[in-house]
């Protein structure tokens, strides 16, 4: 520290504070307009060495585990995460921010149902709405950022008879010590031969992924849910004309998708109709509708197809281990547990009531603090700062 010459004869336990002051006049400094001085009794030492001060070092927490410094397993973890939709990636941003290193195995088509998403407008923060692709890549960059390992492929068999708990996937034998399944449901299909066969070739269940290849064309879009509505609406940016095939008379769909689709110059509403057939070749051509009311069957052409019916849990793996309910969502106990205990379920692999992004997300930070705790519990990981999600 340097010191004033004139200084140098004080006594030691000077004043720190002698010669400053501060005046409280409230003025707007911004503009140059202080209200009054700030004086500083001694000059500042920009170069001052810094002092040396030496404070015990706390440990990270988190340190010392099985995931920590360079000689970390890249199969073994105290949380992995199966699934990256909203659920999973916010369970993986909670989990990297409390220091588990979390592995997520994110599935070939990662992402979640949000990637077959158009414009998201209830996704709280994005006031103008936001593409559900864009959605997921930042909540992906946001959980990378954090420590997040993220390997994207599926999950072939799970084995929670004993802990560590053992996840298979692309032939790699993954070990855990705790779990958050967050694995989502997945589009349905029609079931016809003919829509299998030309899947690709004008049949889609992606109006964000494939939309751009029906610029200026007629084509169809089937449902009466919110997906529907919102693919048909998405549609119309490209198409030429969109028709509306629903089953019914009444939507499941919200009032303002539907209004909004009615309203829609582009977008031609069809209620009582059922696709039979899709017709075409090599690519779509037409559809075959029948009337439900009359049961009559009418060829129109058609040059594209997009289906929005609806979804499945992705639940297959795990039905040796978890319990499913009647329509083969899986069943939680206390918020986020199973029936295993270190096993945790989050988002829209159980909840088929609500089923939104933002619900799914909110489940994803329940799961991952209810395991963080749990690891806690069992003496897995150190404390952290309870409320330092
Ligand atoms: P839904 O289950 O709500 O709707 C599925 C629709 O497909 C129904 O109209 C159903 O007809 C119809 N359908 C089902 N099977 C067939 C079939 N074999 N042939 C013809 N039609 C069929 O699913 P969604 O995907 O639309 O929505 C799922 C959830 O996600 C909902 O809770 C929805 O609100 C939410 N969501 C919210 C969005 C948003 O807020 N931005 C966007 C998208 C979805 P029927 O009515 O006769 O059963």
């Amino acid at each position: 520290m340097t010191q004033r010459d004139d200084d140098k004869n004080e006594p030691k336990a000077a004043d720190p504070f002698a010669g400053l002051t501060i005046d409280f006049g409230g003025g707007d400094s911004a503009n140059g307009n202080s209200g009054g001085p700030v004086s500083f009794g001694a000059p500042i030492a920009f170069n001052a060495p810094p002092t040396a001060v030496e404070l015990p070092r706390a440990k990270r927490p988190g340190a010392g585990g099985p995931n920590d410094g360079g000689d970390r397993d890249e199969h073994r973890t105290k949380l992995l995460i199966i699934g990256s939709g909203p659920a999973g990636l916010t369970a993986a941003i909670y989990a990297s921010r409390a220091n588990l290193e979390p592995i997520v195995l994110a599935g070939v088509v990662p992402g979640g149902q949000l990637m077959i998403t158009s414009d998201v407008e209830n996704y709280p923060g994005f006031p103008e709405g936001i593409l559900g692709p864009e959605l997921m890549a930042k909540f992906r960059e946001q959980a990378e950022r954090f420590g997040s390992r993220i390997y994207d492929v599926d999950v072939e068999r799970v084995d929670f008879s004993e802990r560590p708990f053992r996840i298979w996937a692309r032939g790699i034998e993954y070990r855990a010590d705790s779990v958050v399944v967050a694995t989502g449901a997945s589009a349905l299909w029609l079931g016809l031969e003919s829509e299998t066969r030309l899947r690709g070739r004008g049949v889609s269940a992606c109006a964000t992924c494939d939309g751009f290849f029906f610029r200026d064309k007629e084509i169809a879009v089937v449902g009466g849910g919110d997906t529907a509505l919102e693919e048909a609406t998405y549609l119309t940016r490209f198409a030429s004309k969109v028709h509306l095939l629903h089953r019914r008379d009444s939507f499941r769909a919200s009032k303002i998708m539907v209004d909004r689709a009615y309203d829609n110059p582009k977008i031609e509403v069809h209620t009582n109709i059922s696709v039979e057939e899709v017709l075409g070749g090599a690519k779509v051509e037409g559809l075959r509708l029948r009337n439900i009311a009359t049961n009559d069957l009418t060829d129109v052409p058609m040059e594209g197809l997009f289906i929005a019916i609806g979804y499945r849990p992705n639940t297959e793996v795990f039905r040796d281990w978890l319990d499913v309910d009647e329509k083969g969502y899986l069943v939680v106990h206390d918020e986020t547990g199973s029936k295993v205990d270190g096993v945790f379920i989050a988002g829209d692999v159980h909840d088929h009531r609500y089923r939104q992004a933002v619900t799914a997300a909110g489940d994803g930070c329940k799961a991952a603090i209810d395991a963080e705790r749990w690891l806690e519990a069992q003496g897995i990981s150190e404390a952290t700062t309870a409320t330092a999600w």
